[in-house]
């Protein structure tokens, strides 16, 4: 059985980057009807005792969708924090800096990368920053329910372009939501995801 993960902060914490009724909607309903769907068809099967991630790389159809939505929002809203709070006077020494800088060349061309393969990607998916085996940080698409580790790859920091993320808010402009997101992106977060084995 899977349960609906805790947020590590406030539903309006976000604000106004990522309003309150976002957050209801898109992890109260939208995540919260993942977690109930994967938990009610992998009952009895040779999934149940298995763990996300190796559910995403094993399984197809209904299983895979809802599986792969969940290990996504939940890379997703535990990446976030509050604009106030976030160290960014300690992001120049994070490991996660350095190597965008080796790969991209400069934080403000992989910005520019990542924004531009967010918007577009047509339909519904995520963008995703991933390092590969060799530690090499690579910007990819991945269309609905999709997660680069079905690619090998380890994946860092996200950004959902499924509608439901952006249209309470931004309504059409998906744009203005990915600029918006880098405020509330936590560096500590994606520089563990980096550094852990
Ligand atoms: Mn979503």
């Amino acid at each position: 059985m899977f349960s609906l993960i805790s947020l590590p902060y406030a539903p309006n914490a976000l604000e106004p980057v990522i309003s309150q009724e976002t957050i209801e909607f898109h992890y109260g309903k939208h995540l919260q009807t993942y977690v109930d769907n994967l938990n009610k068809l992998i009952a009895g099967t040779e999934y149940e005792s298995m763990p996300l991630e190796e559910i995403v790389c094993k399984a197809q159809g209904g299983i895979f969708n809802n599986a792969g939505q969940i290990l996504n929002h939940n890379l997703y809203f535990t990446q976030f924090a509050p604009v106030n709070e976030l160290a960014n006077e300690r992001m120049s020494e994070l490991e996660i800096m350095k190597a965008i800088e080796r790969d991209f060349g400069s934080f403000d061309a992989f910005k520019a990368e990542f924004e531009q393969k967010g918007v577009t990607l047509f339909g519904s998916g995520w963008v995703w920053l991933s390092a590969d085996k060799g530690g090499r940080l690579v910007i990819t698409q991945e269309t609905n329910a999709n997660n680069p580790i079905t690619k090998g790859l380890k994946p860092l920091l996200t950004m959902d372009v499924w509608e439901h993320a952006y249209y309470i808010d931004y309504r059409n402009r998906r744009a203005a939501h990915l600029q918006a997101l880098w405020q509330i992106i936590n560096w500590e977060v994606i520089n563990q995801r980096l550094i852990n084995k």
